[in-house]
């Protein structure tokens, strides 16, 4: 007779309100999308009410924290790095669970969050002001930054480490509180972020943690008084209301929303190298990155081998679980999120034609459990054509024929969203035409048009994105707002 093993209890994760960790009597579970019936975690799910105390705790925290000093508040965030550092292995394994990514793209992503702590933690060394020399004897005129507040960081699901780091980090640098809002389907590695602070000794009130449902705690969040500015990533349906009803308030807000992303192949590119970064930009993630390539516009002279090569390319990909050596694209992150990239590509099937490769979800032996895609790319897709024109945010790659450099530079443009853009030429007056021309916040040149680097400006342009630019420098103007002063001496 075999000896029953003592099965593990789901861990349940608390919220985080004025520096405890505070339990609700409603939860909600989070589980790996490559196997539904494991529960990640369980969550406490907060109520309006919690959201308003997490309000209250960082306004009463602000005093404190924004008179610390800058450098001071650098070292809570380089001790925070250094805890997420020991626990590497566990927080890749633990967002490939959580999320489906691939366990070498998780553990990219947490290096990630890690360098961001610690850029903005070097951040607080170098916070500058303005020093310019009066118009006036004797004045001495300048101007220093100081934090706007409290504010509400709202996250999604596609990078749950990333994104909440490179909103947190810079926040906090400048002396601001905050109120972490995750996304519901992967919060885990979030609340890590908010552990770690913890552990590092941010004050109580400094760091709040929320989760629960967006269209729940959407409206505490907005309306809650002491919030003076939201840093909302996510889909343009969300962004949009928020925008509506934080204008009301006059908070200060930055949007990063969705894309449609095109990558340009002309003529005179290495074929190879175009094949791989159209491959790796379009299917790499499950083609849940915002910068992900959802449209190949592809010159005449080269097309049909760049199609035969891309479809060879992507029948090769593994798919799986994504804690399995060699597989390359792990799941849709849930059942909503499968369900819209089936529907997109009977939409696509409907007016383009049968795929070139994939078109359906993946059953049987080691999929049945999960939200498997087969990665689908359609070709001889028009401009017009749905697929072409909204986002899908899954393995799914259009190819649109172009006559020259000039009618893809119009296709890759004719669409509302400015996100990410990419060409891959090897001329190199094209190149610069491009960067001039290329109606996007995010551009490369011979890479795929996802991958992007923490210590530059983030964001897109049109109606991918409103306010400031997130990461690199640029992310602490929306986090600061500038004081001003003249001295007669
Ligand atoms: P989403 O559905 O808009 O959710 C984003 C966040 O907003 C989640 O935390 C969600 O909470 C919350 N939320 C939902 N309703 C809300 C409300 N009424 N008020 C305030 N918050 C609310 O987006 P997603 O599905 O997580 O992410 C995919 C989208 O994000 C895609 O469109 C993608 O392009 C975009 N994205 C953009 C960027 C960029 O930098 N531009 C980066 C990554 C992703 P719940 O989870 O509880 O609903």
């Amino acid at each position: 007779m075999s000896t029953p093993q003592a099965q593990p209890a789901t861990p349940h994760f608390a919220n985080y309100i004025n520096g405890e960790w505070v339990t609700s009597s409603k939860t909600f579970e989070s589980r790996n999308p490559a196997n539904t019936d494991e529960v990640i975690g369980v969550f406490s799910k907060a109520t309006t009410a919690d959201m308003e105390r997490a309000a209250n705790a960082a306004e009463a925290a602000l005093p404190g924290w924004a008179s610390m000093p800058a450098p001071a508040r650098g070292n809570i965030l380089y001790k925070a790095a250094d805890i997420l550092e020991k626990k590497f292995d566990q927080l890749g394994a633990e967002m490939t669970r959580e999320e489906g990514k691939t366990l070498p793209e998780a553990k990219g992503e947490v290096r990630r969050a890690i360098n961001i702590f610690r850029y903005f933690a070097g951040e607080g060394s170098r916070l500058d002001g303005v020093m310019v020399p009066s118009e006036r004897e004797r004045v001495h005129v300048f101007a220093i930054r100081k934090p706007i507040g409290v504010v509400g960081l709202v996250t999604p699901w596609n990078f749950p480490i990333a994104i909440p780091a490179w909103k947190m980090a810079p926040a906090l640098i400048c002396g601001n509180t905050i109120i972490v809002k995750p996304a519901s389907v992967a919060p885990l590695s979030a609340w890590r972020l908010v552990e770690a602070l913890h552990e590092a000794g941010a004050p109580k009130g400094v760091v709040n943690f929320v989760a629960g449902s967006g269209g729940e705690l959407g409206a505490a969040l907005v309306n809650a008084k002491p919030v003076k500015a939201i840093s909302f990533t996510g889909s343009n349906d969300i962004g949009h209301w928020i925008h509506q009803e934080a204008s009301k308030r006059r908070l200060r807000i930055q949007l990063e929303m969705g894309g449609k992303n095109p990558t340009i192949v002309l003529a005179d590119a290495d074929l190879k190298m175009a094949v791989e970064n159209v491959v790796n930009a379009a299917f790499f993630s499950t083609g849940q990155k915002c910068t992900a390539t959802s449209r190949a516009i592809v010159e005449e002279g080269i097309y049909n081998k760049f199609v035969e090569a891309v479809v060879e390319r992507t029948k090769s990909l593994k798919v799986g679980d994504g804690m399995k050596p060699g597989i390359e694209i792990g799941p849709c992150v849930d059942e909503g999120q499968m369900d819209t990239v089936l529907k997109y590509i009977e939409i696509g099937r409907k007016e383009s034609g049968e795929p070139k490769c994939g078109g359906k979800r993946l059953t049987g032996d080691g999929y049945d459990k999960g939200y498997f895609v087969e990665p689908t790319v359609f070709a001889d897709v028009k401009p017009e054509h749905t697929i072409a024109r909204e986002e899908i945010f899954g393995p799914v790659l259009a190819i649109t024929r172009a006559r020259d450099f000039e009618d893809a530079m119009r296709i890759a443009n004719d669409t509302p969203f400015g996100l990410s853009s990419s060409i891959q030429t090897s001329n190199l007056s094209k190149m610069f035409d491009y960067v001039y021309r290329a109606e996007a916040g995010l551009l490369t040149i011979n890479l795929p048009s996802a991958g992007v680097e923490y210590q530059l400006p983030f964001g897109g342009t049109k109606d991918s994105s409103f306010g400031p630019k997130e990461q690199g420098p640029a992310a602490l103007d929306f986090y600061s707002d500038y004081k001003t002063v003249y001295v007669k001496y």
